[in-house]
């Protein structure tokens, strides 16, 4: 355990940038990496106001952040695809490589899984950090490090188009332009939709999210959006829609989105159990269809991002300095209409 400066989250409503033991040791098949940039996540904040998400409860001080990108310090013994002074971002999620679900390819959902600041785990607001080179990936030399502590979040949005089964020049609907709906729908365009009617109250955040070729923004404030989504299918309806609001009055409409044959992708966690129209479910056979975070996502969407036709920067909304930290997430707290994304950028 060595003494690092980090941002430690005491215990609700709690934040301090302070010294803290952390595990600083290289092992076999590890590499630690300089953090350059952290994304501000809703998790984060999240614990920050409310001490738990579901089951998962702040019971000791933790460091957060997981969206991160580095450049790598120090190789363990047998590390063979990564060297000092490469650029990387990492993939928080460490799960059992021996478990049946990670013997599966399902490592994303195997209960053993370590995720940084989902407690007791540590998270990445700190100047290094030690990770599995296995879940550690390269960027290209046009992706920076902002847009590297992009890819974990983007990742979500890979994992939902993935999930969709999305066929070139369909159309999906996605409920909520807060940063993962926004990046649900660029997934599902660089995926193949032809269009991504995005949903929201907020018109701040559909102006951003419409800012993406192939976005159709629809404000629900004055819009009724199954009407909307049948004027613009000729009553037919979506191939996929991306519920990603999490709002429990989404789901009294949501069965009316889907064509028949169509997909919803459940992205965003309702608080408590809502109900579901089975009746209309069954009747479009609708496929319906989950999400936890993602598993092989990475390399796609820095793949995407290398590539140029995914562009995430205009998703970043403001940078604050490390030992601006609580700053940042106080403001994250205010949730401003036109904030997408804060992040954090450590000194060089
Ligand atoms: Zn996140």
């Amino acid at each position: 355990m060595t003494k690092v400066r980090a941002l430690v989250l005491e215990r609700q409503h709690e934040l301090k940038l302070r010294d803290i033991n952390l595990q600083q040791t290289v092992g076999a098949g590890e590499v630690r990496i300089k953090i350059r940039t952290v994304g501000v996540c809703g998790s984060d904040v999240h614990y920050y106001t409310h001490g738990r998400i579901g089951p998962f409860v702040v019971e000791a001080p933790m460091v957060l952040g997981h969206e991160a990108a580095g450049i790598i310090a120090e190789t363990g013994e047998g590390v063979e695809h990564l060297k000092v002074g490469d650029r990387v971002c990492m993939e928080p999620g460490i799960p059992d490589p021996n478990s049946r679900a990670s013997r599966l390819g399902l490592y994303n959902i195997d209960p053993a899984v370590r995720f940084w600041a989902t407690p007791p785990i540590h998270g990445v607001l700190t100047p290094y950090v030690v990770h599995p080179a296995n879940y550690t990936f390269k960027l290209p030399d046009n992706v920076s490090f902002a847009e590297g502590a992009m890819v974990e979040p983007f990742a979500v949005g890979m994992q939902a188009a993935a999930k969709a089964k999305i066929a070139p020049g369909d159309t999906a609907v996605v409920i909520g332009a807060g940063p993962i709906g926004t990046m649900v729908a660029i997934a599902a365009l660089a995926g193949g939709c032809a269009r991504a009617i995005v949903a929201d109250l907020a018109q701040p955040k559909l102006d951003i999210a419409a800012g993406f070729q192939g976005v159709v923004p629809v404000n629900i404030r004055d819009k009724n959006l199954a009407a909307e989504v049948k004027r613009l299918t000729d009553g037919w309806g979506a191939d996929v829609v991306f519920e990603c609001s999490g709002s429990a009055r989404a789901w009294e409409t949501l069965l009316d989105l889907p064509r028949p044959g169509g997909a919803v992708v459940v992205v965003g966690l309702p608080v408590a159990p809502v109900g579901l129209d089975i009746a209309t479910a069954s009747t479009k056979e609708v496929r319906i269809e989950t999400v936890f975070r993602y598993a092989h996502q990475y390399e796609r969407a820095i793949a995407l991002m290398g590539s140029g036709r995914v562009d995430l920067k205009p998703l970043i909304s403001a940078t604050f300095a490390f030992e601006d930290s609580i700053t940042a997430f106080d403001r994250a707290v205010e949730a401003r209409p036109a904030d997408v994304k804060l992040q954090i950028r450590l000194p060089d």
